[in-house]
């Protein structure tokens, strides 16, 4: 007999921002803590054919996955909190939908037919969803926006159409919606969530669970309310509450039932969910002997989504160690127009981070950060573009390369340390374009690399166009610049070490994207531990 995968959609209603992402993983790491074999999908209803080309002030984090394809910060949280390695499979927007239907239109693989969104558009909206179900126990799959909106009318229709098609058996719809708290009225909203499941069930979906967000846990009462109006049995009725850390939410999922639930609908026969982990996250969480605070200096700080993965990857280390993380975000513009005073900032950062970003704005406050960093043997950690940015402070402050840059920054220095990479320099588009993915590193056994990986090779993901150029390696070396990680087949710099520091290192790929809450990524582990060691010292 051959195996049927099951589907679980999961849509959103009311507003945005409600944490459809975190819901649809957290389902995902309850399924897989039960033994069964799960996938995550998730449709973002937008034209660009990704996030790649977008600003982080538009869509936060652009997520990496280790076959190069640049996508939606959610599949962030699916690989942090499941076994899972996503692809480029794992992320459809709508423009992707339409580039292929337009490709095999002009294939002329449409035999002449007029092409629509009905059913052409939906049959290659479904054709994603079966084609990660041929591998897989049960795919989940997210849809980005919010139940009404315009865009995601196709998708809504796909899901629809779906369960027509392999049978309602196999299939559920979680929603979810917001109950919101009235101050005035001193009561819960149920209006809300009552219209959204209403757009919802006008389209033909009638969601079978139903996820409250809502500050406090729902009453029975309005329990049984939600589940008369929406018609929704009230034992699938669930309160999503707010919750200090996201790694909390496996735990309050499942003490309500909401995987016995899934279960039961999806006529799963499977063990009973084992949280261990989860729990072992949750008691260092809360008993933490200390806090240590981190600096970001960085230039997207208003906007926190811009850094998730390394957000996540900080408290991952600092859990790991039973450390509060205390991360205090630097604006690096600010500080390059004197705005803040560069002391004020760092003066009792534990540790410094200097992230990855694109563009010559901040880039000088950066350098002065790093160079606070290394003269004070603060511990240190720069990534791709912070990695760039410690290679011009050495080459200017130590090797007195007076001017020295980045070509992505300054045409004309006469120190072009960081140069772009030989195979971009014929590369006319912006999106996808990138050194993209994952590649294989070398490490150096005598290195702060090495002693963290505890391994001479180690594969990571990378997300640039620029490298440190190798005429000035020499140059560099001879100061006291080490070379610790290399490309495997290309030889390019993966990172670099400063001698006579404590913890300074910078490296060009994206450690963040690797970490997990019960696996902390090792750099980020022992950048975190130097940071507590500095901390005591103090
Ligand atoms: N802007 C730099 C480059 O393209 C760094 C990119 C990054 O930090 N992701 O090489």
């Amino acid at each position: 007999m051959t195996r049927k995968p099951k589907y679980i959609f999961v849509t959103g209603g009311v507003v945005s921002s409600l944490g459809k992402g975190i819901a649809a993983t957290t389902i995902g790491a309850l399924l897989e803590s039960r033994g069964i074999k799960i996938n995550l999908l998730k449709f973002d209803p937008y034209l660009n054919l990704d996030p790649g080309t977008m600003s982080p002030f538009q869509h936060g984090e652009v997520f990496v996955t280790d076959d190069g394809a640049e996508t939606d910060l959610d599949l962030g949280h699916y690989e942090r909190f499941c076994d899972v390695i996503l692809t480029k499979n794992n992320n459809f927007t709508t423009g992707q939908i339409y580039d292929s239907v337009l490709n095999k239109e002009r294939k002329g693989e449409y035999l002449g037919k007029t092409v629509q969104v009905i059913p052409h558009i939906t049959n290659e909206i479904k054709s994603k969803v079966t084609n990660l179900g041929k591998t897989t126990d049960i795919v989940i799959v997210e849809i980005g926006g919010t139940v009404g909106d315009i865009e995601s009318l196709p998708f809504l229709e796909a899901i629809r159409q779906f369960a027509y098609d392999v049978g309602k058996e196999s299939v559920i719809y979680i929603h979810l919606t917001l109950v919101p708290y009235i101050k005035a009225a001193g009561e819960f909203k149920t209006k809300p969530t009552q219209h959204s499941v209403k757009e919802l069930r006008m389209i033909g979906i009638q969601p079978d669970i139903l996820l409250c967000r809502c500050e406090k846990e729902l009453s029975p009462e309005m329990k049984d309310k939600i589940s008369l109006f929406c018609n929704v049995k009230k034992e699938a009725v669930f309160s999503a509450t707010d919750v200090e850390s996201i790694y909390e939410l496996p735990l309050l999922y499942s003490r309500q039932g909401v995987d016995e639930i899934i279960a039961k609908y999806l006529n799963i026969w499977s063990r009973s969910a084992g949280l261990q982990k989860w729990k072992k996250i949750e008691e260092n969480r809360l008993n933490p002997v200390g806090s240590v605070k981190i600096a970001i200096v960085g230039k997207y700080v208003e906007l926190k989504e811009s850094y998730k993965s390394l957000n996540e990857a900080l408290i991952h280390s600092a859990t790991a160690s039973k450390y509060e993380i205390d991360l205090c975000y630097v604006d690096s513009e600010k500080i390059e127009k004197g705005e803040v005073s560069l002391l004020e900032c760092l003066k009792d950062a534990h540790g410094i981070l200097v992230p990855g970003g694109f563009g010559v704005r901040g880039v000088e406050g950066k350098i002065k950060a790093v160079e606070y960093a290394r003269i004070n043997k603060v511990p240190f950690l720069g990534i791709c573009l912070g990695m760039q940015i410690a290679t011009i402070e050495f080459a200017r402050n130590v090797c007195e390369m007076e001017g020295a840059h980045s070509m992505e920054f300054d045409r004309m220095t006469s120190y072009p340390v960081i140069d772009l990479m030989e195979e971009q320099k014929s590369i006319q588009n912006m999106g996808g374009t990138m050194r993209l993915g994952a590649y294989n590193c070398m490490l150096e056994k005598e290195s702060l690399a090495f002693s963290a990986y505890s391994s001479d090779i180690i594969s990571e993901r990378h997300r640039h166009r620029y490298e440190f150029n190798s005429k000035y390696e020499d140059d560099l070396k001879s100061c006291g610049l080490k070379i610790t990680g290399r490309d495997k087949v290309s030889g390019l710099v993966e990172i670099v070490e400063v001698e006579d520091h404590p913890w300074f290192l910078g490296c060009q790929f994206h450690p963040e994207f690797k970490s997990k809450p019960f696996s902390p990524h090792p750099l980020f582990r022992a950048f975190v531990e130097a940071s507590i060691k500095n901390r005591e010292k103090s």
